[in-house]
Parts: C-alpha cells; sequence; structure tokens
C-alpha cells in the first residue's frame, strides 16, 4: 500500500485525494490546509486526517470544529509520496522539506520543469519516473497535448503541430479572476508557453502555440492542426482516438457543440464533480485534408491531470509494471466509462 499525503487541498488536491482513495494499491495518510474553509470541512466529511501547514493556526480550526491531526511535517514524515498541489509557484518553497524527509514528492504544472527535472505524462514517459524522486505532472493544456499528439505520432509521425489554445479565464468556483469581458491574447508573443512545455515531455515533436483567455470556465478549448508525416484517413486516426484509454470522442450523433453541453453530459453521466479527466475530442471536427490533421479537443482543466498524478505516483512506488497497466487500473478504478 502506497502512503500518499496531498499537500495543498484545493481544486486539484481534493480531487486527487478521492482518486487515490479508489485506488487498491494506495491509501490517503493526510491532507493539507492553510486555513479552516469549506475544503477543510469537505476533508473532515471524507475522513481524512487534516494537517496544516502553519500551528499557530491550530485555534482557529479547532473553534471552526476541524480536528487537527498535525503539522505538514508530520503528514510528510509519515508518507511514502507526497503529492505537492499547492498554488504554481509556492511548490517549488517545499521542496526543501522533502529533500529533508527523503520523501518521494510530485508538483503540479503551476511549478516549472526544474523542480523535479523531470516532466510527466502517463501515455507518453512512464518509465521514465519510476522510482524518482521527483516528478512534475504537466499542466491541463500540456496533459492534453500530449496525449493526442503522442497518439497520432505513434500511427503515423508528427512532422508539426500547431496549436491554438482557447483558455477559461479561471475555475468555476474562483471569484478574484477575469476577464469578464474580454479577450485577453496570453501571451501577445508566439509561442506561448505550451509548446516548449509539450518538448519537457516529448522533445522530438515541433509544435508552435498560441494562447488567449476567454470569459468562461467550464474547460479550455484546442484548435489542433498536425503535419503528418505519413498518408492517414480520418477513420484511422478516430480508430486510434477510439482504441486510447485517455482520448474520448464527443460523438456527433450527441448534438454537443461546446464546452458547456459536455459538461452537462459529463455531469449526467454521474461522473464525480462532473470531472472529464479524458480528452474530450469532437467527432465531427476530425478532418484529414491531404496530410493535415485537424480537430478542436476540450480540455477540462480541473480533471485530466488528476489520473495523471494516480499514474506518476505508480510509476514513482515502481511496482506496477508499466504505463498502460497503470492507465487501467487507474481508469477502472474511478469506474471510467467512455464517454
Ligand atoms: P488551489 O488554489 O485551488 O488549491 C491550492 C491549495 O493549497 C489551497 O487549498 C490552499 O489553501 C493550499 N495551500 C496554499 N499554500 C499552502 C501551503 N504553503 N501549504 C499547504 N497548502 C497550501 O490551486 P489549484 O488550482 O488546485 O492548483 C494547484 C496546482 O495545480 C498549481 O500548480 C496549478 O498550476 C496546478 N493546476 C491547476 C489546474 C486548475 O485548473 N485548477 C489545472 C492543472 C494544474
Amino acid at each position: 500500500m502506497i502512503k500518499v499525503a496531498i499537500n495543498g487541498y484545493g481544486t486539484i488536491g481534493k480531487r486527487v485525494a478521492d482518486a487515490v482513495s479508489l485506488q487498491r494499491d494506495m491509501k490517503v495518510i493526510g491532507v493539507s490546509k492553510t486555513r479552516p474553509n469549506a475544503e477543510a470541512f469537505v476533508a473532515q466529511e471524507r475522513g481524512y486526517p487534516l494537517f496544516i501547514a502553519d500551528m499557530s493556526k491550530a485555534q482557529a480550526f479547532s473553534d471552526a470544529g476541524i480536528t487537527v491531526a498535525g503539522s505538514v511535517e508530520d503528514m510528510i514524515r509519515s508518507a511514502d509520496i507526497v503529492v505537492d498541489a499547492t498554488p504554481g509557484g509556492v511548490g517549488v518553497k517545499n521542496r526543501a522539506l522533502y529533500e529533508k524527509h527523503k520523501v518521494k514528492a510530485l508538483w503540479q504544472g503551476g511549478e516549472s520543469h526544474e523542480i523535479a527535472g523531470f516532466s510527466f505524462n502517463a501515455s507518453c514517459n512512464y518509465e521514465g519516473a519510476r522510482n524518482r524522486q521527483f516528478v512534475r505532472v504537466v499542466s491541463c493544456n500540456t496533459t492534453g497535448l500530449c496525449r493526442i499528439i503522442k497518439a497520432v505520432d505513434e500511427g503515423f509521425g508528427v512532422t508539426k503541430v500547431r496549436a491554438v489554445m482557447v483558455r477559461r479565464g479561471a475555475d468555476p468556483h474562483v471569484i478574484k479572476k477575469g476577464p469578464i469581458d474580454s479577450v485577453v491574447l496570453d501571451p501577445v508573443g508566439i509561442p506561448s508557453h505550451h509548446g516548449p512545455d509539450v518538448n519537457s515531455v516529448l522533445p522530438d515533436i515541433t509544435i508552435v502555440t498560441m494562447a488567449m483567455i476567454v470569459p468562461t470556465t467550464q474547460m479550455h478549448m484546442h484548435a489542433l492542426i498536425f503535419e503528418l508525416a505519413s498518408d492517414a484517413t480520418r477513420e484511422e486516426i478516430l480508430a486510434i482516438i477510439k482504441a486510447h484509454p485517455r482520448l474520448g470522442l464527443v460523438k456527433k450523433a450527441t448534438g454537443i457543440v461546446s464546452t458547456a453541453e459536455l459538461k452537462e453530459y459529463v455531469m449526467d453521466l454521474g461522473r464525480p464533480r462532473s470531472d472529464l479527466w479524458e480528452n474530450g475530442i469532437y467527432e465531427d471536427s476530425v478532418s484529414v485534408v491531404g496530410r493535415d490533421l485537424y480537430l478542436f479537443q476540450a480540455i477540462h482543466q480541473e480533471a485530466d491531470v488528476v489520473v495523471e498524478n494516480i499514474d506518476a505516483i505508480r510509476a514513482m512506488a515502481g511496482d506496477v509494471a508499466d504505463g498502460a497497466t497503470s492507465i487501467r487500473m487507474t481508469n477502472e478504478a474511478l469506474g471510467f466509462v467512455a464517454i
């Protein structure tokens, strides 16, 4: 049983905790919060031992009726692997603590590649994370890009990818971020950071990315154009997508043409928190013109990295045979049913 601590029980951390608790080879030994808020009550309700970063706040937690199990350092001492899901830029400050306690740690995409020296995506480089002390799971957008690029590259070879990312302005519960009435180029300059980030996982892929932020919270949307190295038919590309455990096909027959309808569909299918863990590739968008492949894919920012965290934990623990086995174990434990 791999003992997992989640440092930072927020948007990503709470999802990873629930996903860990469903796996038969790992368990949650604790989660951490900085202050007693709604998520702290949820952690208590779920039965996760709650640890706090600053013990001087212990009284505030107990005044709110929340039991504190100890300090973050106490939590780290009893963990095999720490999932650091603190906000981007905070995680890097925790590295010394993980080194001090000689504990394995994985960070999220808000931290730079250098924090771990290894950027992870289960469909691309599972083996590289085996038994490593430190790993970084790439961001939601990079995860979505890596999955489809690797799959198409394995099938037909990819000589170039051009990607335009339409990014959500904030997560649905966030009240202090925008924009509320603008399309913001992020950045104006080209490429955006996503292309170089894809290269931290897939160094041999030629990719140029452009990004903008729009007033929506549901999901990101990617418009992708691939130059293929060999001839492919639309049907062959669709077959690759259908066979892939982390690529979902938004069937034309559903009539879904947006992120909002896709989110509703996933919610109606009964997914926890209406999470879409796989890429949402719009079937009708998949088009091959000459050697160019075009498609749209929706990426649920709060969800797609969650399953990658689970596979990264397994790879770092080193017990499971290969990435395909880990992906299958993760998907089955979550009750992953094709969209
Ligand atoms: P969040 O703000 O929702 O949650 C972060 C949690 O960490 C909060 O509960 C906060 O109280 C806690 N925290 C802050 N400082 C802490 C400290 N010193 N010790 C312990 N806990 C602390 O953030 P998030 O959206 O979950 O993002 C976490 C990481 O995941 C970031 O690197 C982010 O870039 C990445 N990420 C976020 C998304 C997304 O859409 N939200 C998607 C992919 C990756």
